[in-house]
């Protein structure tokens, strides 16, 4: 499997839209990993998770075919992960797909709203509304909805993702797992090859629900370690970097992430596992 970052930022990027915050100062002069462009990843070429503004940004930077993209993984409904304006380029006269070519974004409920209210207009856009513990099938993928701790009106939810071969935990915008999540793996016994990780927080300790600092990233290592989930060959990845966050240029922050066996994104960052 391949697994592509394409962008690493929460909501404002880095530097932040308007900011003139040290660290946006800063990392305007160095530019670097340190640039962020909101989340969002490919696997395989073929499969998206999450369908952010900076989507046309990525596609042109990293060269991809949308043509060959059937599936849309959508975390939930913030702006950072879904801007529904973009799906309505599918729709006649704003672009040529070809005849067949059809695309099926899989959401909660809550955030297919805004998804469903094009569907009508949009032939080319499908829908497949998916709830918690879920385990749905997009063409060679089996997709298992794991629960959030988010926002609750943004409908969140993460995707633990197989392509038959190899597995995948994409667990941004959440705080740390919720015990059921431990239950279903303690009885599922899943094997995760790459485990990516919302670290919004970076080196600051977490002082609010919904996101997650290294010092989570490092405890969901160990305990998925522990009970066997993953191994001395899984590899972490800590994601979705706010400036906010304390450290969080690449290089202040990856040092102290490696020292506790975590890799860090950053927009381009590929992996082959
Ligand atoms: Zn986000
Ligand atoms: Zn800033
Ligand atoms: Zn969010």
């Amino acid at each position: 499997m391949k697994f592509k970052f394409l962008g690493t930022a929460a909501f404002e990027g880095i530097p932040a839209l308007f900011c003139n915050c040290e660290r946006c100062r800063q990392i305007r002069q160095t530019g670097g990993r340190s640039v962020r462009t909101r989340t969002q990843a490919i696997i395989n070429d073929d499969l998206l998770v999450d369908f952010p503004a900076d989507t046309v940004s990525h596609v042109l930077s990293n060269n991809i075919d949308l043509g060959k993209v059937k599936n849309c993984l959508i975390t939930h409904s913030h702006s950072d992960h879904l801007y529904t304006e973009d799906i309505t380029i599918l729709a006649g006269g704003f672009s040529y797909p070809a005849p067949d070519y059809e695309i099926t974004f899989f959401a909660s409920e809550i955030a297919g709203k805004g998804i469903e209210r094009l569907l009508k207009d949009i032939p080319k856009a499908k829908l497949h509304t998916v709830k918690e513990f879920d385990v749905v099938g997009a063409d060679k993928y089996t997709v298992t909805v794991l629960p959030a701790i988010h926002d609750e009106h943004s409908g969140p939810v993460i995707y633990q993702i197989t392509d038959g071969e190899k597995t995948v935990l994409y667990a941004l915008d959440t705080h740390f797992p919720r015990d059921d999540i431990w239950e279903y793996w303690e009885k599922t016994k899943p094997h995760f090859d790459l485990v990516v990780m919302d670290c919004t927080n970076a080196l600051r300790p977490m002082n609010y629900v919904g996101h997650m600092s290294l010092f989570e990233n490092a405890e969901m290592k160990k305990r998925m370690t522990k009970m066997g989930i993953a191994d001395e060959k899984t590899v972490f990845v800590s994601n979705h970097f706010s400036h906010n966050g304390l450290n969080v240029p690449y290089e202040e922050f990856a040092p102290e992430a490696a020292k506790q066996g975590i890799l860090t994104s950053y927009d381009g960052m590929e992996i082959e596992l």
